[in-house]
């Protein structure tokens, strides 16, 4: 999840939110302002209720921020970097890149986050009480109380990506000595949980609970997914820890001139060499992007003449960029799917490669193989 927008940096932590959080804001308030509040403190205008709705939703997602803070945080404190945190439609994601060198930093870093939810629940309920004699305040504060509750209680549930699937995972580590294992075996429990989640959800809609049962089974089954893709991630990751991104990289490479036609690059470069992407440069020797023939043979031919390289390019900024040394496993964390695009290897500002999805696959399966070999 990208964010969209840039809300600043909290405790030097990126703090973005992405355009999906603005339905459940509205949502949120909507809710409060129209059944919540008026169900605690009746008699007030609507001016008032949609004021104090609106601030209701704001402390909501700063709630959710809190508790996704707290995991980034103790995430840097245990050497992990984080790339930032993004709001959107269910709540936080921290990004983190990398991996927690124990069982015990894991298990801290995944703990925090529903204890927040519930120190903050403590002094939302704490404030309730000391506001009681304003039955709109107190009720706006009991419905905090309860909604950081049930997030922290809900984060709990042990399946991936929830907090309580890792804390689960890096007890097993802790027991087995074995990342892997670890998050193997959570992965079975928290598919158990989703399962039982669907069942829940469809027999509700069966005994007439409608949409909290059809939520239930969404969410279960995204639980479900989401445990698949963590483990098929673990398992990529281990295979490409400690493997330098020099093994894997396309190397040397063949960069051309930016103000070449297409149409001559089509006619006398691309047959001879058997390159699927190439950096171009300008006059003075700066790269300024990177085309891919599969985008150039898309040009219609009328176009391939009038057009030359650098219209088609992708900007060399928006490339990602890494050196020879680094960590494939650390590599795929900190880019994501930016590796979709080719990633350009500079070696002392020199470039020295291209990486692309299929060096890496080709990696993999030298790899699988070798461990398949050796685990007899
Ligand atoms: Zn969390």
């Amino acid at each position: 999840m990208t964010p969209s927008i840039r809300l600043g940096r909290l405790f030097g932590i990126e703090v973005g939110f992405n355009w999906s959080l603005i339905f459940i804001f509205a949502l949120v308030a909507w809710t409060l302002a129209t059944s919540v509040l008026p169900d605690v403190a009746s008699g007030y205008g609507a001016g008032i209720y949609w004021i104090i709705a609106v601030i209701g939703a704001v402390l909501f997602y700063a709630s959710l921020l809190a508790h996704e803070l707290s995991h980034a945080i103790v995430a840097r404190r245990n050497g992990v970097k984080v790339a930032g945190i993004t709001l959107w439609l269910f709540g936080g994601v921290s990004r983190l890149e990398g991996e927690p060198a124990s069982a015990r930093a894991e298990a801290l870093i995944a703990g925090v986050g529903p204890l927040t939810s519930f120190v903050i629940a403590a002094i939302a309920f704490a404030v309730a009480a000391v506001t009681s004699s304003n039955a709109l305040l107190s009720g706006l504060f009991g419905w905090l109380t309860f909604v950081n509750l049930v997030l922290g209680l809900f984060n709990l549930v042990p399946a991936f990506p929830l907090d309580g699937g890792r804390i689960l995972s890096s007890l097993l580590w802790w027991r087995s000595g074995s990342r892997q294992r670890g998050v193997h075996n959570a992965v079975r429990v928290g598919r158990l949980f989703a399962y039982l989640m669907i069942a829940g959800g469809v027999l509700g809609v069966f005994l007439g609970g409608g949409l909290n049962g059809a939520w239930m089974a969404i969410l279960g089954w995204f639980l479900l997914s989401a445990g698949a893709s963590e483990e098929a991630g673990s398992a990529v990751r281990s295979l490409l820890r400690s493997v330098p991104v020099s093994a894997a990289m396309t190397s040397p490479v063949v960069t051309l001139p930016d103000w070449v036609s297409v149409e001559q690059f089509l006619e006398s470069v691309a047959p001879n060499h058997p390159f699927t992407t190439y950096p171009v440069h300008e006059p003075s020797g700066k790269l300024t992007g990177v085309v891919r023939l599969s985008d150039l043979v898309r040009l219609p031919a009328g176009e391939r003449g009038r057009k030359h390289l650098i219209d088609v390019a992708r900007p060399i900024a928006e490339v990602p960029v890494t050196n020879p040394r680094e960590d494939l496993s650390a590599l795929i964390q900190r880019i994501g799917s930016g590796l979709e695009q080719r990633v350009l290897v500079f070696d002392n500002g020199k470039l020295v490669g291209i990486l692309s999805p299929a060096d890496i696959a080709r990696v993999l399966t030298i790899r699988q193989s070798a461990g398949a070999a050796t685990r007899t």
